[in-house]
Formats: C-alpha cells, sequence, structure tokens
C-alpha cells in the first residue's frame, strides 16, 4: 500500500512530486496560510530550448536532462519546500513559509546552481522562471497558478532565461 501512493504521488521519470499530488499539497498549503497567515511563495519554472535538445541529441537526453534538472532541485532546498514536476519541461517550487527576501536568496541559489549543472554536462538551456510571494490570497487557487504562470511566460516572451519575482497582496 505504502508503495502504491508513492507511485501515485511521484513522477515516474525524475522521482519528484507529480503535478497531481502538487495540487493536492498547494491546496494544504493554502489552507495553512489561510489560518496561520504566513508568507507562501510559488514559482514556475519552464527550460528554455528543450526542444531542441530533444530533436538534436534524441528523447534519452531529454529525459537524462530531465533528471539531472530535478536532482539539483531537490537536493539545493530545505525538506520542507516541494518541488514537482508539472508535465514536459515545466517544474513548480512551493515554499511554505517563505517571504519575500528569504524566497529571492533561494530562487536565486537554484537558478545558478541549475545554470552549473547544465554548464558541467553542456547541455544548451536555460530557465525561465516566475516567481510570486503571497501575502494575502487572491480569490481561488487557479488564479494563484495562473498568476505565477503568466509571469513565467511574460519571461518567456521577452528573452527568456531570467527570473521575475513579484508580490502579491490584497491591498497591491
Ligand atoms: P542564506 O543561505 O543566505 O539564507 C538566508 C535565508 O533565506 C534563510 O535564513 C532562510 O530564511 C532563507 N532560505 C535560504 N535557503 C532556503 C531554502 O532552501 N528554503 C527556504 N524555505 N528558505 C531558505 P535562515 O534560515 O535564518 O538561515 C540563515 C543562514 O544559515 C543561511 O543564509 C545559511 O548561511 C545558513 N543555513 C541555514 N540552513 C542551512 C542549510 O541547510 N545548509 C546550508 N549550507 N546553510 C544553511
Ligand atoms: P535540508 O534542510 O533539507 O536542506 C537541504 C539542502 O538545501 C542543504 O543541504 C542546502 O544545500 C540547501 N539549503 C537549505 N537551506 C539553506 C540555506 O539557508 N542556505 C543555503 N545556502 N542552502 C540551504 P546541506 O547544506 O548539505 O544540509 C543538509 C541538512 O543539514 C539540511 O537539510 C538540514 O537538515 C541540516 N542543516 C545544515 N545546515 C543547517 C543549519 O544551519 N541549520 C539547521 N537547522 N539545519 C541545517
Amino acid at each position: 500500500y505504502q508503495r502504491e501512493r508513492h507511485l501515485a504521488r511521484t513522477d515516474g521519470l525524475t522521482g519528484i512530486t507529480n503535478r497531481w499530488f502538487f495540487l493536492e499539497l498547494l491546496s494544504w498549503e493554502v489552507e495553512r496560510f489561510r489560518r496561520h497567515q504566513r508568507p507562501l511563495t510559488l514559482a514556475y519554472l519552464d527550460v528554455d530550448n528543450f526542444k531542441t535538445v530533444n530533436d538534436s541529441y534524441g528523447h534519452s537526453v531529454g529525459d537524462q536532462l530531465l533528471r539531472s534538472l530535478s536532482h539539483t532541485l531537490k537536493t539545493n532546498i530545505r525538506s520542507v519546500d516541494i518541488v514537482a514536476r508539472l508535465g514536459g519541461d515545466e517544474f513548480a517550487l512551493l515554499l511554505p513559509e517563505t517571504d519575500y527576501r528569504s524566497a529571492q536568496v533561494v530562487v536565486t541559489r537554484l537558478q545558478d546552481k541549475l545554470l552549473a549543472a547544465m554548464a558541467v554536462k553542456s547541455f544548451p538551456v536555460g530557465f525561465s522562471i516566475g516567481v510570486v510571494t503571497f501575502l494575502s490570497l487572491p480569490e481561488s487557487i487557479d488564479e494563484m497558478i495562473e498568476l505565477v504562470d503568466h509571469l513565467m511566460y511574460d519571461v518567456k516572451n521577452s528573452g527568456k532565461n531570467r527570473l521575475k519575482h513579484e508580490v502579491f497582496s490584497a491591498s497591491s
């Protein structure tokens, strides 16, 4: 039973949390937020030029890249932080009780570590990252996700391989 539960929560390729379980964890953290009102940070990360790697080096190299990326993310954050593969080359980070300054420390550290890990293996990719620190909650979880997703696509559409970090609060 334990094994089945683990498999249901885990992305088969990379061994990190899958989309389904990530959404579950996000709704738990949102409940916790409603009670304790501690800042919560959500980040979306997308690999730039992943398709080029897949097309020119083959899918097994693409898979290696995704595994290496997941490993780097997983080993450079605290065990209370959550990292998940949402699908394809899209990843998410959920940092409970993490304010703007701390989130900035974590995400820039991850960005550096990721670029270093990719450089070691000569993978010609970068990362478009959207980060929102929530000081209050929008109407719904869908709206939270939309804000972060939009920010990530902003980065994609404005030159890629960068990080945008904003604050959401009801009064802003
Ligand atoms: P720092 O690395 O400059 O981190 C500053 C603050 O950013 C931390 O303050 C924490 O609030 C936040 N932060 C950094 N990394 C993470 C992370 O992976 N997840 C989350 N959720 N927040 C993070 P804090 O906790 O007072 O730590 C102060 C300093 O202590 C850190 O400065 C670092 O130098 C050291 N430190 C604490 N824990 C670790 C650790 O597990 N490994 C290492 N190498 N250093 C640590
Ligand atoms: P952990 O809390 O699960 O953190 C895992 C890894 O995330 C750390 O491995 C480090 O690479 C990164 N990390 C987490 N927080 C920070 C931070 O504030 N700053 C920086 N620069 N990196 C951070 P690491 O350093 O090998 O630590 C392994 C484990 O040892 C940590 O697991 C934690 O349980 C413990 N630990 C290490 N340093 C500290 C510390 O200063 N305070 C506390 N409370 N625990 C620490």
